[in-house]
């Protein structure tokens, strides 16, 4: 198999390389040139298979022989030990048919935890055996990070830096990356906003040169198709957990760079029922007002008490393009330089595909407070507000109540205790024992102007 670029400017890569890369030179996302099929029959017998071995079989055909398979199986099932629940992704059922799969019972209490814990094992997998050593930048408005932290604490041959906003994350967030210590793991404290850090990162991958000459940036936001690529696998899992590949479900999926919900879509391509999916949005909307009404034009950023959805510029919905358009690079160009001078509009065809699958939802913050308030009292189930979100849209967008509706809960609540107490809970939410000496531990990190040479200086020093 090939990783291609969308914008069909870039020579197609092999699996290591792909991992090991951020966007494509073109300016493109990386996506296999083919997408794998499995038959019912095939899905399926996979149904009593545990969560490390039905990865498994989601995730070899896009690894391709690249790694061989006992490898592969052994960094699976070494990536999910640290999941604090023998189910890995639990499915609670709240209402009649209405379910909740819970992805935070990783070491970061959020769903990235599944692609990120997996993304370290692979990287260190691949440097040891090329014996390459890399470097990792990212920036994060707080889930990201500390995923990206924990999965590449391990690793040996990796230096990894992540840019966050100084004084501009949750105090929890931000404890989880910086009370991580090991040599290899540096947190900047950029004096600026989420959308600076960006740049900085941005900046830094298309000009390399201040990096010493056998060192490159890898990227661990979803651009990385490993992040897409392991969330695959808990479509397939939920599914099996409810009747599937003979009964459909649905899945509302609360989103913000569209990954989590793109490998809803790829699980759907590659031959799991499934009927709906759910875009369930924060205020910033620009993902519902494009299915729903073609509007695809930026607005300025809202903080939201759904932070980690607070995003303009979804970079994944440019990988769901590319299939929508048959795969016409040209055409792809065109339209995100359309979206990039803030007018971005979908042809009638390509939309009416997309909403045979998708429907989407905008919840703004109250309403969201109100979700979680309801059902804590009336279940007794407390929802992060993301989850809240997803939770709210799946109401809304249903179309018939034969098939399982399962929400994405993409947060444990104590991550998020302005929402939550916003919500009526009577005091911070609980953190799960494995984290609760959390405000106990020793922080580390470094507050940088937001400052080229400063940031690249403190790289360079650190490598
Ligand atoms: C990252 C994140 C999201 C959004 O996921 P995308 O893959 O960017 O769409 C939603 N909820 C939580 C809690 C997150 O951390």
């Amino acid at each position: 198999m090939k990783y291609v670029s969308t914008r069909g400017g870039s020579e197609p890569k092999g699996f290591e390389d792909v991992i090991l890369t951020g966007l494509a030179p073109d300016g493109g996302l990386f996506v296999p040139d083919a997408i794998p099929q499995f038959s019912q029959d095939e899905i399926a017998s996979w149904e009593n298979l545990s969560y490390q071995e039905l990865a498994l079989k989601v995730i070899t055909p896009f690894v391709d022989g690249a790694i061989p398979n006992e490898d592969l199986r052994d960094l699976i099932f070494e990536s999910y030990k640290t999941f604090r629940h023998e189910d890995i992704a639990p499915l609670v059922e709240l209402d009649d048919d209405e379910w909740v799969l819970e992805l935070f019972h990783g070491p970061t209490l959020a769903f990235k935890d599944f692609a990120l814990q997996f993304l370290g094992n692979l990287f260190d997998y691949i440097l040891k055996k090329r014996n390459q050593k890399v470097v990792v930048m990212g920036a994060t408005s707080g889930d990201t990070g500390s995923a990206a932290i924990e999965g590449c604490r391990h690793c040996e041959n990796l230096d990894i830096f992540i840019l966050h906003p100084h004084q501009r994350v949750s105090d929890v967030q931000r404890r989880q990356m910086t009370t991580v210590q090991a040599a290899n793991i540096h947190n900047i404290a950029l004096k600026g906003n989420f959308d600076d850090c960006q740049n900085m990162v941005k900046a830094s991958f298309s000009d390399q040169s201040f990096l010493p000459e056998d060192r490159q940036l890898v990227a661990v936001n979803s651009i990385n198709w490993a992040r897409i690529m392991a969330q695959i696998v808990y479509y397939f899992w939920a599914s099996l957990r409810l009747g599937g590949p003979n009964q459909a479900v649905s899945f509302s999926v609360p989103t913000g760079n569209f990954g989590d919900i793109f490998a809803g879509y790829l699980a759907h391509k590659m031959g799991l029922p499934i009927k709906q999916l759910i875009i369930a949005t924060n205020q910033n909307d620009i993902l519902h007002r494009c299915i729903s009404n073609n509007d695809h034009t930026t607005k300025p950023l809202e903080q939201s008490l759904a932070p980690s959805m607070d995003i303009m510029i979804s970079s994944n919905f440019e990988r769901l393009l590319f299939d929508l358009y048959h795969h016409d690079s040209e055409e792809i160009t065109r339209l995100m330089s359309d979206s990039k001078a803030g007018d971005m509009r979908l042809s009638d065809s390509a939309l009416v595909m997309a909403r045979e699958l998708f429907s989407s939802f905008r919840c703004d913050d109250s309403d969201m407070v109100e979700v979680i308030r309801k059902t804590n009292i009336e279940k007794d189930y407390l929802l992060d507000p993301h989850t809240a979100i997803g939770l709210l849209a799946a109401r809304n967008c249903r179309i018939d109540h034969d098939t399982p509706m399962v929400t994405l809960a993409t947060a444990h609540p104590a991550k998020f205790p302005e929402a939550v107490k916003k919500a009526g809970y009577p005091r911070d939410p609980e953190l799960p024992s494995h984290v609760a000496d959390l405000f106990d531990r020793d922080e580390y990190f470094t507050v940088l102007d937001d400052d080229q040479n400063q940031v690249h200086q403190f790289m360079k020093d650190n490598i």
